[in-house]
């Protein structure tokens, strides 16, 4: 295996455990450059990030490398060099939901032609032929296939929503991709740069053309529309580009993490008119829908893996796809690296760590709430209510101490999933069950059931 495939698994593993914004700050442009009896060089363009990677992922590094190769490393040098030939060098698009890590697999796969990418902004990668359709996103699909049927008219707006991960950005550039076919006035942006195209404009005395760009198309595709709440001054332009696209029968799409009411801080007039047309959600796919995912993947690498092992993958990771071809991956070079056939029990070593980090992660606060109430057989309403009543508390209490443990949850934000309580009340919360902990084997119990729940859902 050569160091390119080395450092790509590296990065796969990495990036699990940082901020998207930190990863791509740090690891962009990094590369190995030499790597022989145990000892490696790692480039860096820069001697911030040099001194970044050094001081903090060093241990890391390191263990995803031994852990990769399957041999000790012993001496890791970094250094400041910046590769010369471009064809490798990552860059990050400007206007799309890229990962670096997407962005190194697609150097395997051949690369379909560019259409008019720049000025849609949109990722030619993403298209229905590579879109895999099951229970989970069928009706999502079928709404993005209506809607190109009779642009503007079927569904006008077609909103997506549904958790990280799930295919919504795909969907919806896959729509934009078609209906290039037919008109060159196809938009992509993501809500944030909207924002930022907005401000920008505004500062620089250009809001004419800002509207003149979003007004004058066929087709205006917002991504993870839920990052407008809040943002007054956006909302206010984007409803009244809303209205004027609609108005003349210019198709509008959008996708969120949640449901238009669900979103925070946005406008009553922009929820109802994002629930004027069509609603349709992503929500978990079901195993076999994962395989068939995992299989595309494997093919596109030319790379033969039985169903045995992509169900056992498929199985364990349970929702979001990008994990899914992150696990798949280090599986492949694993098996490449040591020239070895994919079987079941190798796949669970090699996945066995990111698979308890994946499964913290996929809880959710909702998921936490629903669990205490179900076990303490108590209604929600109940749990985040005002009642100071003890056998409302003590589970109120729990719920926070499990969001602390299990998902990191800042004390504010905990507050908040629990009926707009005060920070002060969470971190009170915490203290008092890490406290009771040592000493009430019960609640001990309870937590160890409540936790298991969680972990078999
Ligand atoms: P979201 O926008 O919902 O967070 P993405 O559209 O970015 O999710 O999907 C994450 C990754 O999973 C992407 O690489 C995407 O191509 C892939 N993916 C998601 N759903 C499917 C699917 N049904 N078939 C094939 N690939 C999928
Ligand atoms: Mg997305």
């Amino acid at each position: 295996m050569d160091n390119e495939s080395i450092w790509r698994a590296v990065l796969g593993e990495v990036e699990l455990s940082l901020s998207r914004a930190n990863f791509i700050t740090w690891f962009k442009d990094t590369f190995i450059s030499s790597f022989k009896d145990g000892k490696v060089t790692i480039c860096i363009p820069n001697a911030f990030a040099k001194r970044w990677l050094e001081q903090k992922c060093h241990k890391q590094i390191k263990s995803a490398l031994e852990h990769i190769t399957g041999s000790k490393v012993s001496d890791i040098n970094y250094k400041i060099e910046i590769r010369k030939h471009s064809d490798i060098l990552i860059q990050k698009e400007k206007e799309n939901n890229e990962t670096i890590i997407e962005t190194i697999i697609q150097e395997d796969v051949e690369k379909p032609k560019p259409i008019n990418s720049h000025r849609s902004g949109l990722n030619p990668k993403y298209l229905f032929e590579n879109f895999v359709v099951g229970k989970g996103n069928e009706l999502a699909h079928a709404a993005c296939r209506a809607v190109l049927k009779d642009l503007g008219k079927a569904y006008n707006p077609l909103f997506i929503y549904g958790g990280v991960g799930l295919g919504k950005t795909h969907l919806l550039q896959a729509l934009g991709n078609e209906a290039l076919k037919h008109t060159d006035k196809v938009l992509y942006i993501t809500s944030e740069n909207f924002t930022n195209h907005y401000i920008q404009a505004i500062q620089s005395g250009k809001a004419k053309e800002f509207k003149n760009r979003y007004r004058n198309v066929d087709i205006l595709l917002i991504d993870d529309v839920q990052f407008m709440g809040g943002k007054d001054g956006t909302q206010e332009e984007f409803f009244h580009t809303f209205n004027q696209l609609k108005e003349s029968n210019k198709q509008i799409v959008l996708t969120s993490d949640r449901p238009p009411q669900a979103i925070p801080a946005i406008e009553k007039r922009l929820i109802s008119r994002f629930q004027s047309g069509m609603v349709a959600d992503v929500g978990k796919l079901d195993v076999e829908t994962k395989v068939a995912i995992l299989q595309k993947i494997a093919k596109e690498k030319n790379f033969d893996i039985n169903e045995e092992v992509l169900m056992y993958i498929a199985d364990n990771i349970r929702n979001n796809i990008r994990e899914l071809e992150g696990a798949l991956n280090r599986v492949i070079v694993f098996n490449e690296l040591n020239n070895t056939t994919p079987e079941v029990n190798s796949t669970k070593n090699i996945l066995s760590d990111i698979l308890t980090d994946i499964q913290l992660k996929s809880i959710s606060a909702k998921d936490i709430l629903e669990a205490v109430t179900r076990f303490y057989d108590i209604t929600l309403r109940d749990l985040i209510g005002k009642s100071r009543k003890k056998e409302l508390v003590a589970p109120r209490q729990i719920a926070i101490y499990l969001m602390r443990e299990e998902l990191r949850s800042s004390y504010p934000a905990i507050g908040n999933e629990l009926g707009g309580r005060d920070h002060t009340t969470a971190m009170h919360g915490y203290n008092k069950v890490a406290k009771e902990l040592k000493n009430n084997e019960r609640l001990n119990q309870e937590i160890k059931s409540i936790k298991s729940s969680l972990q078999t859902r």
